[in-house]
C-alpha cells in the first residue's frame, strides 16, 4: 500500500472553516513531494493529517493501508512514534541536551536500552554529516548544523516517512540549499520525504509537486505525468 493516503479527505475547523475539500493524494515509498501553496491554502492541516496529529472531518487517512480511524489517541501515538518523522521551521530541539542526546529523544517510545540509543543516535548524526557535533548544544550549533540535527532525530527510528514543515523557513538561501540536498540524499537512500514549502523555487528542484489552493489540490505533477 501507499505509505500515505489521503481519500477525499477534508477538514473543518470550529467556525466553519474549510481548511482542506475532496483533497485525495497518494504518498507512495521512495518518494520525494513537495507541498506548496499560499499562506492559509491548507499546508499545515495536511501535515497534520499525513502526520496523525489531527484527525479528518470527512473523507479516509490510511497510513500503510490502514486506516488511521480505526486507531484510538493512545494506539495512533505508539504508531505516530514509531512510523513517522517530524522536522519542523524553528527545529524544535531542546537546548539543555547535546545533540546526540536530542537525537536518541525520537527514540524514547522504542524501548531502546541506552547503549542502543547512543549507538543508534551516533550513526543518525553522522548520515546528516555531524558525526563530529554529538556533544554540542543547540546553542553552539549553526541554524544548518540544528536542522541537521532534527532531520537526524527524525531519521534516528527509521519512520515510513518524514514529514518536514518549511524545513528551510528558518535558514538563509545558501545554508537553506544545503538542507534540502541532504534531503535528496536520503531520499536517494530511500527515505520517503514530504515537504511543505511556500518556496516555488524549492518546489521546483524537487521530483513531485502537489499544489494546493483554497484548501483543494490544485494542480500535482505527478497526475499530469501520466
Ligand atoms: P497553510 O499551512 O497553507 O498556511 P493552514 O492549514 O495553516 O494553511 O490553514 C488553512 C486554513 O485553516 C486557514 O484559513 C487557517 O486560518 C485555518 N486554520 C488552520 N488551523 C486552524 C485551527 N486550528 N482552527 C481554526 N482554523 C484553522
Ligand atoms: P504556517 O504558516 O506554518 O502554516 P500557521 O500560522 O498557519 O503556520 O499555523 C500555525 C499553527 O496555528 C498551526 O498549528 C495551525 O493549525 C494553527 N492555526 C492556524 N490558523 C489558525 C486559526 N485561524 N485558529 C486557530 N489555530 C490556527
Amino acid at each position: 500500500p501507499p505509505v500515505i493516503e489521503l481519500d477525499r479527505v477534508g477538514r473543518t475547523y470550529p467556525g466553519r472553516v474549510h481548511a482542506l475539500r475532496g483533497v485525495s493524494l497518494r504518498v507512495r515509498a521512495g518518494e520525494l513531494l513537495a507541498v506548496v501553496g499560499p499562506s492559509g491554502s491548507g499546508k499545515s492541516t495536511m501535515l497534520q493529517l499525513m502526520g496523525t496529529l489531527d484527525r479528518p472531518t470527512e473523507g479516509v487517512v490510511r497510513l500503510l493501508g490502514h486506516d488511521v480511524a480505526r486507531w484510538g489517541d493512545r494506539q495512533l501515538a505508539a504508531v505516530r512514534a514509531k512510523r513517522i518523522g517530524f522536522v519542523f521551521q524553528q527545529f524544535l530541539l531542546t537546548a539543555h541536551l547535546t545533540a546526540a542526546q536530542n537525537v536518541a529523544t525520537g527514540l524514547l517510545y522504542h524501548g531502546v536500552g541506552h547503549a542502543e540509543q547512543v549507538r543508534r543516535s551516533t550513526e543518525a548524526l553522522e548520515r546528516v554529516g555531524l558525526g563530529h557535533r554529538a556533544a554540542h548544544r543547540p546553542a553552539q550549533l549553526s541554524g544548518g548544523e540544528k536542522q541537521r540535527v532534527a532531520i537526524a532525530r527524525a531519521l534516528v527510528s527509521g519512520p515510513a516517512v518524514v514529514l518536514a514543515d518549511e524545513p528551510t523557513g528558518a535558514l538563509d538561501s545558501a545554508t537553506g540549499a544545503g538542507v534540502l540536498d541532504l534531503l535528496r540524499q536520503l531520499n536517494d537512500e530511500g527515505t520517503t520525504i514530504v515537504v511543505i514549502t511556500h518556496d516555488l523555487g524549492i518546489a521546483a528542484s524537487l521530483p513531485r509537486r502537489v499544489e494546493l489552493l483554497d484548501g483543494r489540490v490544485r494542480h500535482d505533477s505527478a497526475s499530469a505525468s501520466r
